[in-house]
């Protein structure tokens, strides 16, 4: 007699609400771990990420990398060939816009039809919490709302820009970082408000696409939390270019004027500019979505509470990216993402660890860092040795004429254990990766030191430094 097979079981249905790179990265790992799963998406896929914030951000600056390199032309013998028609380039803002914007959607569309063909079931509309285990979708059409029966939720909300009542943007003169792209017309002159990541690139990017930039800082220096020495490099380079940096004043308010706005700021002063970007951070997108009546604790500052698996304080609801305020990155909220989506599905989960993130500010130079900061191994009484670099003395760089950057490391000063980097250089979000390799391995500098980099190479100068410490480790 033959024993009947056991019932087959139902996947488990993962609803996944929000198709940014928390939401769409964590719906692949699911359905690869053999869940049914459904993403509810309100605005497109790829999220703020795809559509508003990382590509169309870093391809605008791609357009702006060009001009700076071209800045540099001249220095190494490239002529206009007709010397009496000398003209500076100039940016046509509108080819620039709708290239970013096709970009996003195209990239938009890719990620949908990889969703589609894993069979992934995609909901548009806006989704909200009944209970713990019911999404409920409003359809943006205003039609019947959709009720889907979960035994896991995700929320992967993202967030959207912070909103000073006394600059309420228009989307024409006073702007926030998604209205950008509609502008046909380089703003003849910009004044960015907010000098963290976003109002840096945004002032950096215009300032070399021709626009006259005013940065409105609130701190000492721009990019507060960064490295200083970085910080400082840079605000050097924004300055030698002709921006205008007025540091430790806050804009307190900005209006419309017959032709263009007036920023008023903490000290009295008015800047009158013919645009303003107020780039004052993200607001968690947890309002009115059901959260708090589900039992999903919420922070003082709106984000979703979450540990180290993306689990909130509500069973079988988890969170990813933005919307948890653990770290604004979109590499950080695809990995909260899948491991949610392992811990949930019982798969092997390494907690997150956020001791090996790499990120980069895309500014000219570019800024990349990995592992402990300096502010960080000073602050928890950690013995470090660290050395810093200058690029100007690398053979490459000086071929490409590069005078302004860095290559910094930390060590612990008997195990040569390789703790952080900092790379401040065109293209320092490429040259961090042996760093992070360095330090996610838990590699020592004698290890870095000893593999081979190219001749002539800007990797070379993180050899160097390699070796620098290297020695200083071995003289112990
Ligand atoms: C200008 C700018 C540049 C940036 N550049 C970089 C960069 O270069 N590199 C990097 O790593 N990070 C960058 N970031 C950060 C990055 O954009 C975020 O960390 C990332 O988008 C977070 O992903 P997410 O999935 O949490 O949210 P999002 O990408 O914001 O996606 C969330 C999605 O959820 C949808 N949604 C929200 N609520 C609902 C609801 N109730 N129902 C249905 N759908 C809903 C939203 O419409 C959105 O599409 C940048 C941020 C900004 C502002």
């Amino acid at each position: 007699m033959t024993t009947p097979a056991p019932p087959e079981r139902e996947p488990a249905h993962i609803v996944v609400v929000g198709g940014g790179p928390g939401g769409y990265e964590a719906a692949l790992v699911a359905g690869s771990l053999g869940a049914r799963v459904t993403v509810v998406e309100r605005q497109g896929l790829g999220g703020a990420a795809v559509l508003t914030d990382v590509v169309p951000s870093k391809t605008l600056i791609a357009t702006a990398e060009w001009m700076t390199i071209a800045d540099r032309a001249p220095e190494l013998g490239i002529r206009l060939t007709d010397e009496a028609a000398k003209r500076d380039l100039t940016v046509d803002l509108r080819a620039v816009n709708q290239r970013v914007l096709e970009l996003a959607e195209a990239q938009s569309a890719d990620i949908r039809g990889r969703l589609v063909r894993e069979g992934i079931e995609i909901v548009s509309g806006t989704g909200r919490l009944d209970g713990k285990s019911r999404v409920v979708v409003e359809p943006e059409d205003g039609g019947e709302p959709r009720v889907l029966h979960a035994d896991t939720v995700l929320l992967a909300l993202g967030a959207t820009p912070r909103i000073l009542p006394t600059a309420v943007p228009d989307g024409e003169r006073i702007l926030t970082w998604t209205q950008m792209y509609n502008l046909d017309e380089l703003p003849e002159k910009l004044i960015v408000v907010g000098s963290g990541v976003t109002g840096a690139e945004f002032a950096g990017a215009y300032n070399a696409l021709g626009s006259d930039v005013v940065l409105v800082s609130s701190r000492d220096r721009v990019l507060p939390g960064e490295d200083e020495d970085a910080a400082e490099l840079l605000e050097g380079v924004f300055r030698s270019r002709g921006m205008t940096v007025l540091s430790r004043t806050r804009a307190e308010a900005a209006v419309r004027t017959d032709d263009g706005v007036a920023v008023t700021l903490s000290d009295g002063r008015v800047v009158h500019g013919s645009h303003v970007l107020v780039a004052v951070g993200g607001v968690p997108n947890t309002e009115g979505v059901g959260l708090e009546e589900a039992g999903v604790t919420l922070t003082a500052s709106g984000h979703v509470e979450v540990d180290k698996v993306s689990r909130t304080s509500a069973r079988g609801v988890y969170a990813a990216g933005d919307c948890t305020g653990v770290l604004p990155l979109a590499s950080v909220a695809a990995m909260q993402g899948r491991i949610a989506m392992q811990h949930a599905l019982g798969d092997g989960v390494a907690p997150l660890r956020l001791g090996t993130v790499a990120s980069n500010i895309f500014t000219a130079p570019e800024i990349a860092t990995v592992g402990y900061s300096e502010d960080a191994l000073k602050k928890q009484g950690s013995r470090y040795i660290t050395t810093t670099l200058p690029l100007a003395r690398n053979p490459r760089a000086k071929m490409l004429g590069i005078r302004d950057g860095f290559v910094k490391l930390f060590a612990h000063p008997e195990a040569g254990v390789v703790l952080g980097g900092v790379v401040v250089a065109p293209r320092a979000g490429e040259h961090i990766f042996p760093i992070t390799l360095a330090v996610r391995h838990r590699l020592t500098v004698e290890d870095v030191a000893a593999s081979f980099t190219i001749y002539p190479s800007l990797s070379g100068t993180t050899a160097e430094a390699a070796r620098v410490l290297d020695a200083r480790v071995q003289e112990r």
